[in-house]
C-alpha cells in the first residue's frame, strides 16, 4: 500500500527530474537575459554556475516544460540572493545616529540624503540634521540646503573654508548639542573611483564614526557596478546599498551585481527626482525585472499551486485510510506556512475550533512550525515513515542536524501522535478527509 501511495504522489508532483541537457539549454536563455539586464559578467557566470548545479535533478512540476522549470528555479535563487524584503535604515544606536552617504558624482547622494531625511522626519518623527561635505563643487552645499528647506529638514550652517572632515566633526558636534536623533553626511563624489576620494571617505569615517554607510549607485550602472561596490566596500566598509533611478528604463542588473559582490543589503531604491520617490526594496519585484521572464515564473507558480491542491486531496485520502506519518506532518506544516500559519488554515476549516484549541495547547504555534520542519528535515526517509524507530542515538543525530534538542524532538513526536490519533478518529467517522480537502 505504501508503495502504491508513493507512486501516486510521484505522479502528482512531477514528471521526472531536470536533466543536464534541459538545464544547459534554459541556462543559455537565462544568461542572455541577465546580461541584457546589465548584470556584470563575472556575477552572471558565478550565479549561473551555482544555479545550474542546483537545478540538475530537481523535480519538474507536472504540465510544465523543463526550461520553464529552470527559469522558476533561477528566479527563486535570484530572490534569495537579492536578500530580504524591507531591510531599511538601522537607527539602533546611541543618538545622534550618523548616516554617511558615499558614491560617485551624480549617483544621487544629495537627493537621496534629503529623501531619507524627509522620511525620517515625517514618518518616524526623528529630529534630523543634514550636512554637505562636498567642498569641491561650489553649489553642492547650497543644493543640500535648498532641499532641506523644501523638505523641512535642518541643515548645518555653511561655513566657508572648512575641510570635509572638519565639517563632519562640526555636524556631529552640532547634532549632539542640538539634541538631534540623526545626522546625515552627504559626501562629495568623483566621476570615477580614485585614491584621493577613498582617502577622504576613510578619514570622514574615522572622524564621524557613522552607524550606517550607504553606497548610493545609479541602477543603470553596468559592468562597473562590481568594481564600484567592491572598492567602496573593501576600502570603506559599507553597511548597505541604495539604488537610484529605478524609475528609468534599465532592468536594474546592478542590484544583483553589487549585492553579489558585497553581500550587503539593498536598503532603499530611488524612483524619481521628487522627495517622496524613495521606496523599500522588494527582491521579488526586482528579480522579475532583472530576469524579464515574469510570465513563466507565475505560470510555474500556478502549476505548483494546483499540484499542492492535488497533494492535499491525496493526503485527505491517506487520512481517511488512517495513515499519517511524519512526511504527512511535514507536508501539513509547509502548507500551513503557505496559507498564513495556524490561524489562517484553521480559520478556513469549518468546525475546526476544537482542534485549533488542542493544537494551540500543545504548542503548535506559527513560530514552532519552522523548528518542527527543521527537525523532520533532519530525519531519514525511513524514520519519517516510521517514527517508532526513533530511539536515543537517532534523536541525538536529529537534534544536532536541526539545531534543537531531544526534548524538542520528543515534543514533536508527541504532537504527531496526538494529531495522528485525532486524524484517525475523524477519518473513522468519515469526515476528516472531506474537511481537509475543503480547506485546501
Ligand atoms: P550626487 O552628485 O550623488 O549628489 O547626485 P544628486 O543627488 O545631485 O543627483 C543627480 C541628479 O540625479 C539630480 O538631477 C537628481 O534629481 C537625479 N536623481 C537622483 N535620484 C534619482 C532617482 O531615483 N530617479 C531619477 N529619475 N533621478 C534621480
Ligand atoms: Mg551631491
Amino acid at each position: 500500500l505504501q508503495d502504491r501511495l508513493g507512486s501516486i504522489l510521484n505522479g502528482l508532483t512531477g514528471r521526472g527530474a531536470l536533466s543536464e541537457k534541459d538545464v544547459a539549454g534554459a541556462m543559455r536563455e537565462v544568461r542572455r537575459a541577465l546580461l541584457e539586464a546589465d548584470v556584470a559578467l563575472e556575477v552572471v557566470r558565478e550565479f549561473t554556475d551555482k544555479v545550474r548545479e542546483k537545478a540538475v535533478g530537481a523535480t519538474i512540476v507536472k504540465a510544465i516544460k523543463p526550461g520553464q522549470m529552470v527559469v522558476k528555479i533561477v528566479h527563486d535563487e535570484l530572490v534569495a540572493l537579492l536578500g530580504t524584503d524591507g531591510v531599511g535604515i538601522d537607527l539602533n544606536a546611541a543618538s545622534p545616529v550618523v548616516i554617511m552617504m558615499v558614491g560617485l558624482q551624480g549617483s544621487g547622494k544629495t537627493t537621496t540624503s534629503a529623501k531619507i531625511a524627509a522620511r525620517l522626519t515625517k514618518r518616524d518623527r526623528k529630529k534630523v540634521l543634514m550636512a554637505s561635505l562636498d567642498t569641491r563643487r561650489p553649489a553642492a552645499q547650497e543644493q543640500l540646503r535648498q532641499l532641506g528647506a523644501q523638505a523641512g529638514v535642518d541643515t548645518l550652517p555653511i561655513v566657508a573654508g572648512q575641510s570635509p572632515t572638519d565639517i563632519a566633526a562640526r555636524a556631529v558636534q552640532a547634532a549632539k548639542l542640538g539634541g538631534f536623533d540623526v545626522v546625515i553626511l552627504d559626501t562629495a563624489g568623483r566621476t570615477h573611483i580614485d585614491e584621493p576620494l577613498m582617502a577622504e571617505m576613510a578619514e570622514i569615517k574615522r572622524r564621524a564614526t557613522p552607524h550606517e554607510i550607504l553606497l548610493v549607485a545609479d541602477a543603470l550602472t553596468g559592468q562597473d557596478a562590481v568594481n564600484l561596490a567592491r572598492n567602496f566596500d573593501e576600502r570603506i566598509g559599507i553597511t548597505g546599498l541604495v539604488l537610484t533611478r529605478m524609475d528609468g528604463d534599465g532592468r536594474g542588473g546592478a542590484a544583483l551585481s553589487m549585492r553579489a559582490v558585497t553581500g550587503k543589503p539593498i536598503k532603499l531604491i530611488g524612483t524619481g527626482e521628487k522627495m517622496d520617490a524613495l521606496e523599500e526594496f522588494h527582491p521579488g519585484r526586482v528579480a522579475d525585472r532583472i530576469l524579464g521572464m515574469g510570465d513563466i515564473v507565475s505560470l510555474v507558480e500556478k502549476a505548483a499551486e494546483s499540484i499542492d491542491a492535488e497533494k492535499a486531496a491525496a493526503m485527505a485520502g491517506r487520512l481517511k485510510a488512517g495513515k499519517f506519518d511524519l512526511n504527512d506532518l511535514a507536508d501539513q506544516l509547509r502548507q500551513m506556512q503557505k496559507l498564513g500559519g495556524m490561524g489562517g488554515i484553521m480559520g478556513m476549516m469549518p468546525g475546526m475550533g476544537k482542534m485549533k484549541d488542542q493544537l494551540a495547547a500543545s504548542g503548535m504555534d506559527d513560530r514552532s512550525i519552522v523548528r518542527q520542519i527543521a527537525i523532520i528535515s533532519s530525519m531519514t526517509k525511513a524514520e519519517r515513515a516510521n517514527p517508532d524507530m526513533l530511539k536515543h542515538s537517532r534523536k541525538k543525530r536529529i537534534a544536532a542536524g536541526s539545531g534543537t534538542d531531544a526534548a524538542a524532538i520528543n515534543k514533536l513526536l508527541k504532537q504527531h501522535r496526538q494529531m495522528a490519533d485525532m486524524m484517525k478518529a475523524m477519518g473513522g467517522k468519515g469526515k476528516g478527509g472531506g474537511m481537509m480537502r475543503a480547506a485546501m
